[in-house]
């Protein structure tokens, strides 16, 4: 049941005013809530007033709220975080526009992965984090221009370590930390340079890596990394996480234990079954689920954010694993503690998601097919407390109750 009071469609008479003064802008009814840093993991009530978390208990009273969703078929999340992404209003080519791509699959809080740099990372901000209904932070490229191409993401002369770290304290609660990616020199120049930028800014480094003789994954993982930074990609073709046996390599499981974060990344080249498949059979999951969206991941591969955690719901993971990977653990992977969870106070960026049923067929990067019985889709999206996606029109008014076309908003 859907009601909506307060609006001019529905404005309330003095008298029931003051009978019931409405204290919430949204209550999200009979959800099943899944937000693992309050560790609640069932059906509740969440009272959203003023773009924030109000209160969550049980059998609010609903006379008390201007809208009113029953969410009892749905689960209610956190708003999903995706942590690596390529969110750019304009810039390099395979950039995508954010809240097209955001908001109708549950992400309030995009991370663009590095499409720039120290240099323009200003220009960035102003045409689309400023612009953007989604919540855009970036991980800053150590390469000055940023991902625009190989003559300039393999010239190490681009990459001034100071530089960058000055420019992730002046956005210190945009910029999350640094990206490198595509480097493609034999040495490791790309990722120490990253590595000491961050360490300069006490941010986490992202790093998207292909090994080579010279710079061998191990070394990767065990010594250049530090604890707290971020492997993407790590099911991917280039990263040697089984051995020949299909079992994980012993250096994979020594650097999670030392504190090296392994990333989805899904990507047009970085997330393969094979890979994933094994590796999570043997408990080796991912960190933070993440798709490394942009113009070509989005089409054969569909890596959006539900599809995307629709893969590993139907590898193995279980929805709570699947959520809390694309929230809490998210959040947590870019110092935001603020993000990726509904306590009382947070801001009020909400997912609403069901998980359909049926016969469903998934794509990986090397475009092989993995079939599935269950896929995650998302019905609702509430960003600072407002609803900016509604798929099913579960907000709004049946067109037969609406009243005149005066009543419009
Ligand atoms: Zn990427």
């Amino acid at each position: 049941m859907i009601s909506r009071r307060g609006f001019l469609t529905f404005p309330l008479s003095a008298s029931s005013l003051a009978q019931t003064p409405l204290i919430y802008d949204v209550l999200l009814k009979n959800g099943h809530l899944l937000d693992f840093k309050n560790k609640r993991n069932g059906r509740f009530d969440v009272a959203l007033v003023k773009g924030k978390v109000a209160l969550v208990a049980n059998n609010l009273p609903t006379a008390h709220a201007k809208l009113v969703l029953d969410l009892g078929d749905y689960y209610v999340t956190p708003g999903l975080i995706d942590i690596h992404t390529h969110f750019d209003a304009g810039g390099a080519d395979l950039n995508l526009q954010p809240d097209h791509h955001a908001l109708p699959n549950g992400v309030t809080t995009a991370v663009d992965a590095g499409s720039s740099g120290y240099r323009n990372f200003e220009a960035f901000k102003s045409r689309t984090i400023d612009r953007s209904r989604t919540r855009i932070l970036a991980w800053l490229n150590i390469v000055g221009a940023g991902m625009y191409g190989p003559d300039v993401e393999n010239d190490v002369a681009q990459m001034d370590v100071a530089d960058c770290a000055a420019m992730m304290k002046k956005y210190s609660d945009l910029i999350v930390g640094v990206k490198t990616a595509h480097f493609q020199p034999p040495t490791w120049d790309a990722v120490d340079r990253a590595v000491e930028a961050a360490k300069l800014a006490s941010k986490p480094a992202m790093v998207d890596f292909t090994p080579k003789p010279e710079r061998p994954y191990p070394d990767l993982i065990l010594k250049h990394l530090r604890p707290g930074d971020i492997h993407t990609h790590f099911y991917g073709r280039s990263t040697p996480l089984l051995d020949e046996n299909k079992k994980i390599a012993p250096y994979a499981l020594a650097a999670r234990k030392r504190g090296v974060l392994f990333d989805v990344g899904h990507g047009a080249g970085s997330f393969l079954f094979r890979n994933a498949v094994p590796a999570i059979q043997q408990g080796f999951l991912p960190d933070t689920i993440s798709t490394d969206i942009h113009k070509r991941s989005i089409m054969l591969p569909r890596a959006n954010m539900t599809t995307t955690m629709s893969k590993l719901l139907n590898i193995g993971l279980s929805m709570d694993q699947v959520v809390e990977r694309s929230t809490v653990n998210a959040a947590s992977a870019i110092h935001r503690p603020d993000l990726g969870h509904l306590s009382e106070g947070a801001v009020a960026d909400v997912a609403v998601l069901e998980i359909q049923k049926g016969k469903f067929g998934f794509v990986d990067s090397g475009l092989n097919r993995l079939n599935g019985d269950r896929s995650i889709r998302c019905v609702l999206t509430l960003r600072a407390g407002r609803v900016v996606w509604d798929a099913d029109g579960l907000s709004q008014v049946d067109w037969q109750n609406a009243g005149p076309y005066t009543n419009y908003r």
